[in-house]
């Protein structure tokens, strides 16, 4: 099995609906276990910034399908989730991105892990660290390495919220 670690964004309609859809749809998919969710961060929109504010979550999951075929399901979550995009940097209404591929480095015409921004977004840092307080792999290492050194309120990066409303546990 593959640890596998991706960040989901959301910033139009409902957006806590949307992350809590999303993660149902990788559940509900047989090759993927889903070991542990973050909790849920607002965030000021980076790049085009004007534009409603994010929330984001990560996710560690396990499975045996390819970082090709991983790429196929989160692309398909995005599209049962009818993700409409106007321009690059623009609002979504979901977008999965694969952080981290069993600690890979993969560089194909339509995957590059890790993530090509990962390591420069407090919003994708913030969950990632929090699901993984021990770092065992050089990326998440170099992940909590940089984190420290971010100032995570000026990156407009908040703590919004459980990922489970209903216990204190995400
Ligand atoms: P975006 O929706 O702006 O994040 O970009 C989606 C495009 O990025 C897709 O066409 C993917 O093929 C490509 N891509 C490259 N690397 C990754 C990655 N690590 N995770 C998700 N999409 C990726």
């Amino acid at each position: 099995m593959k640890d596998v670690y991706l960040s989901i964004g959301t910033n139009m309609g409902e957006r806590y609906e949307n992350l809590q859809l999303a993660v149902a749809l990788l559940k509900e998919d047989e090759n993927i276990e889903v070991v542990r969710i973050s909790s849920v961060y607002e965030t000021a929109a980076v790049g085009y910034t004007d534009q409603a504010d994010f929330l984001n979550i990560a996710v560690h999951l396990k499975t045996a399908v390819s970082s090709a075929e991983m790429l196929k399901i989160c692309q398909s979550v995005e599209q049962e989730l009818g993700r409409v995009r106007e321009f690059r940097w623009g609002p979504r209404i979901i977008d999965l991105d694969i952080l981290l591929y069993n600690h890979e480095n993969i560089e194909t015409e339509s995957l590059i892990v890790p993530h090509p921004r990962m390591y420069e977004r407090a919003f994708v840092l913030v969950p990632l660290v929090e699901i993984t307080p021990s770092p065992l792999c050089e990326q998440l290492q170099q992940a909590h390495e940089l984190l420290q050194q971010m100032d995570c309120e000026n990156e407009g990066v908040t703590l919004w919220g459980p990922f489970n409303k209903s216990s204190t546990v995400s």
